[in-house]
């Protein structure tokens, strides 16, 4: 197993220093207000009587360097700069502005040296690794230019640039653990949070799945003795006991048509739709959900009419397929007036094949538009209202064909009719 970078121990130092943007603004608000502090602080405690040499009027000008840098800096140049480079190059002007501070009290020998502390702390806490690298360099190399320029022994003042160097080092090591670790627990936190939203997301995913499943069976039991009623003693029956069955027949098969849904959609969540794509004809296919709709639109008083004669292979899910026309022609007989119109047309569209269908119904606004395929979307109008539905169909038919790598859309005027139309990978192009 190897050490770097994955190992725990390791961890910290490359976890820390992950900021998104909102926090480098916030980081930023705080180092204008701590440079505003440390310039008001800096020129009292000067007024302080020291026994070490302090060249006084260069550190005014200095400080007065600093504010303006910071007024600068923080107030002039436009937000879009911020961003980690910034903040380095921030903190490498501020260091800068340290080193002759330094230079001008007593050098290596003085206090003062903490200063450039403070400035690699900021980076440590807020930049990745190569940017600290970078920051404390440059500080080494400051304080021994400095250990060179320091009067007095020469050999001494190397000895405390080493001595600062390692405290420095150390300060730099420590803190970046310590930053790592803070980050790493407050990750791993999140991470427990979002897997325990997941878990109550899937099992809601899985109880929808399983009641769908288990109504289905006795669901179509139901339409099944119902089915046979129907043809078999239809005649024998009288008026009112007729249009009862008729009637239980629709509901249920509203019923099974709300529980494919939900199963359907309780697949795509959990992410376990199979498609199975093969080489389909479409013109079948069409042929064969405008027969199945043929009842239902007749008894709307609805033509349903496929256009077009020209053979079109696609690569698709044929079951999947069928069930996106039959969502979209039901759609077209649902929300068009009696004596209504529903087309269907296959076109060829570059490599792919594009299926149009279309009637001269209610239509749907602009805004509804955005929204159709949304998850339980239904236009709220009261010509969309008297209509019975879930809101699901679309949704569902975007999402089976996006699986069989095409597109699905939507033209409409309000009404003057809609005409929906999705492609897919055509066969021999
Ligand atoms: P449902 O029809 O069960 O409500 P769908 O997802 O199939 O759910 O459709 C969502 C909404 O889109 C419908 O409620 C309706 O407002 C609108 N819609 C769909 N097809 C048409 C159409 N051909 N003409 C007018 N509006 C439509």
């Amino acid at each position: 197993m190897s050490l770097l970078p994955n190992s725990d121990i390791f961890s910290p130092f490359f976890y820390a220093g992950q900021l998104d943007k909102e926090k480098f603004r916030r980081f930023e608000r705080l180092a204008e207000l701590f440079t505003w502090i440390a310039v008001i602080l800096g020129l009292l405690i000067l007024q302080l009587p020291f026994a070490v040499y302090l060249n006084k009027q260069v550190i005014y000008i200095i400080d007065a360097a600093i504010g303006v840098y910071a007024l600068i800096w923080y107030r002039l140049i436009p937000k879009r700069f911020s961003g980690r480079l910034k903040m380095l190059l921030s903190n490498l002007i501020i260091i800068t502005f340290i080193a002759f501070i330094v230079h001008n009290t007593s050098g290596v020998q003085g206090y003062l040296i903490f200063l450039y502390f403070l400035a690699v702390l900021s980076v440590v806490m807020t930049l990745p690794l190569i940017y600290i690298a970078a920051a404390t360099s440059y500080v080494i190399f400051l304080i021994f230019l400095e250990a060179c320029l320091t009067v007095g022994s020469f050999e001494t003042n190397i000895s405390l640039a080493v001595l600062h160097s390692w405290a420095l080092l150390l300060v730099v090591f420590f803190a970046r653990f310590n930053v790592g670790q803070a980050s790493l627990a407050k990750k791993r936190e999140e991470e427990i949070i979002l897997g325990r939203e997941k878990t109550v997301g899937d099992l809601k995913d899985e109880f929808v799945y399983i009641i769908s499943h288990e109504l289905k069976q006795p669901a179509t039991a139901i339409k099944g003795y119902i089915d046979t009623i129907l043809s078999k003693y239809s005649g024998s029956m009288n008026v009112n006991t007729s249009e009862i069955l008729n009637l239980t027949n629709i509901n249920s098969d509203r019923l099974s048509k709300l529980l494919d849904d939900l199963l359907d959609i309780s697949q795509i969540e959990k992410g376990s739709l199979r498609i199975n794509m093969t080489d389909v004809s479409l013109k079948p296919i069409i042929s064969e959900v405008l027969a199945t709709l043929l009842l239902d639109a007749q008894s709307r008083r609805i033509s349903l009419v496929q256009k077009g004669t020209e053979e079109v292979a696609a690569k698709a899910d044929a079951d999947r397929l069928k069930e996106v026309l039959t969502n979209l022609v039901s759609n077209a007989v649902k929300y068009t007036p009696e004596g209504g119109k529903a087309t269907v047309e296959v076109k060829k569209e570059g490599s792919f094949a594009k299926i149009l269908v279309s009637d001269n119904g209610i239509g749907i606004g602009e805004e509804e538009q955005k929204h159709l395929f949304e998850k339980f979307y239904r236009a709220s109008n009261e010509k969309t209202e008297a209509v019975k539905g879930s809101g699901l169909g679309l949704f569902i038919a975007k999402q089976l064909v996006e699986k069989m790598g095409g597109e699905i859309g939507v033209i409409s005027t309000v009404g003057q009719g809609a005409t929906f139309y999705f492609t897919l990978p055509r066969y021999r192009w």
